[in-house]
């Protein structure tokens, strides 16, 4: 016979941003994302009316952990949830996987681990499994392009579509769900924001950007997280370590759409792809995107003990939570999944970079996409920057691009230097020298020394060290130029 224990039950949504993502088109995104936001909601009631909310560890962002009595009842349970999540959404699935659990107090962090363990290899398993043959004849539809076309679209673009991406095409044009809906709850100005303003594609937001047809893309996620979950010890502390977790990520992410997302020409210039646990995909208009991301992460970051760490007992294992982002800055007719790929190669690099600091700060890696190239090794191999940064430096860079353009700084100027970055150290060395003495020669010297001041600040010497590199033959020149249309005139920087 065992000791005290109860059978111990985790869900975790597969691939759910591919999912999400394997369209081009807004309305299908939308559709999904309100389908995976409804089947969350419902699980939870579910779980909780059936085990009770004290058996119910955490049910949020595409997850779940559930104690129950027997086997059996987890094994039957198992196969109910990915049974009724893959019948809501054809293609997309759920992974439930249990094991014996010690409840005494002070083992559940560690329990939690062991089953997280048992989770991932339930989840490698089936993901062998995955794919689906496709035989020749069968035509593939128009929207993913990976499932046999089931359906012609009632909506007058002639698509073919696969059975999921019907289903989120008319979720999309009818579902009054989802988070746009839930933020202008939160928001409580229910007036600013009305659901006649979601944008019905990308063009739709880009026409409200600036520069005009330009969106950016934006993917966060919480540094070193999952190192964190086998130390609450017992099931309380995991439940507001979780509910703590996505209460915050929401929370700052709302309140960064609330201060730069208000309506344009009866728009919202947004679209919330996914908030999940410590996960954040957004799209908005390219002038905000930057400013949306630093300032997500900047909240989270500040917030994070009061929020999460100390309601959880974990303040002895860490000072404070911190994000790595990714923003992409590309045209509205860039594909939507490349653009996800490259946000999410800009927030591995960014994760670099925590991890260099020992996660003491967030970081964010932006790239503006202006061709059709979608690999970030290419776009960047040709010139000297200095990306990615972390948050307090990215926050000194806005800074200067507001410096720039309130004293009238020569655009003209700015691309002289930007071009001579890439003709090699000594050229881009003399078109900074020509334009700092350009500027010096004007009776106003607020130019010069704002410019003066921005070399120094990114850690040009002068002391027999020439602008535009640092020691190590770097240079914040180029991130200031390809950001700077993208930064709009007022703000905090003044
Ligand atoms: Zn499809």
């Amino acid at each position: 016979m065992r000791g005290e224990g109860q059978w111990l039950v985790c869900f975790d949504t597969d691939r759910i941003k591919q999912y999400l993502l394997a369209t081009n088109r807004l309305e299908e995104i939308r559709g999904g994302s309100a389908l995976i936001a409804d089947l969350d909601k419902k699980r939870k009631c579910g779980l909780e009316s059936r085990y009770g909310q004290q058996r119910v560890v955490y049910s949020a962002g595409g997850g779940a952990a559930v104690l129950v009595p027997t086997e059996q009842e987890a094994r039957s349970l198992i196969a109910e949830i990915e049974r009724e999540f893959r019948a809501a959404t054809v293609t997309a699935s759920i992974t439930g996987a249990c094991v014996w659990t010690d409840t005494s107090p002070g083992r559940f962090g560690a329990e939690m681990s062991r089953a997280g363990r048992e989770l991932r290899r339930a989840k490698a398993a089936k993901a062998e499994l995955a794919s689906v043959p496709i035989e020749p004849y069968m035509r593939l539809c128009s929207s993913c392009g990976q499932h046999p076309a089931a359906h012609q679209a009632q909506d007058g673009s002639g698509d073919w579509l696969c059975q999921a991406c019907q289903k989120k095409r008319e979720l999309g044009r009818r579902e009054r769900k989802g988070f746009f809906y839930e933020f202008i709850e939160w928001a409580a100005e229910p007036t600013v924001w009305e659901e006649e303003e979601l944008p019905k594609d990308l063009d739709a937001i880009g026409s409200v950007s600036s520069p005009p047809g330009y969106v950016g893309f934006i993917a966060l996620d919480g540094n070193q997280i999952g190192d964190l979950l086998s130390k609450p010890a017992t099931v309380e502390a995991y439940r507001a370590f979780s509910e703590g977790l996505w209460g915050l990520t929401k929370e700052q992410t709302f309140a960064a759409l609330k201060k730069y997302g208000l309506p344009r020409n009866g728009i919202a210039p947004f679209e919330i792809i996914l908030i999940g646990g410590d996960d954040v995909l957004l799209i908005t208009a390219a002038d905000m995107a930057v400013e949306v991301a630093l300032a997500i992460a900047e909240g989270f970051e500040a917030q994070s003990s009061r929020q999460v760490l100390s309601p959880a007992g974990l303040s002895d294992e860490r000072k404070k939570l911190t994000m790595a982002g990714g923003v992409v800055l590309a045209h509205a007719d860039f594909p939507i999944p490349a653009m996800y790929a490259l946000a999410e190669a800009l927030q591995k690099s960014a994760k670099r970079l925590c991890a260099e600091q020992g996660y003491e700060t967030g970081a964010i890696d932006f790239q503006v996409v202006s061709g059709s190239d979608t690999d970030l090794d290419m776009l960047r191999a040709a010139i000297p920057h200095h990306r990615p940064y972390p948050l307090a430096e990215l926050r000194k860079l806005l800074y200067y691009i507001r410096q720039f353009k309130a004293a009238g700084f020569p655009t003209s100027q700015l691309q002289a230097m930007y071009q001579a970055l890439f003709e090699g150290e000594v050229n881009a060395q003399l078109a900074s020298i020509a334009t700092l003495g350009y500027l010096g020669r004007s009776a106003d010297k607020t130019r010069y020394n704002r410019l003066k001041a921005f070399f120094k600040d990114f850690g040009v010497q002068f002391e027999g060290q020439l602008p535009p590199w640092d020691a190590n033959k770097r240079s914040a020149l180029a991130d200031l130029v390809e950001l700077y249309p993208f930064i709009s005139a007022k703000g905090e920087a003044e």
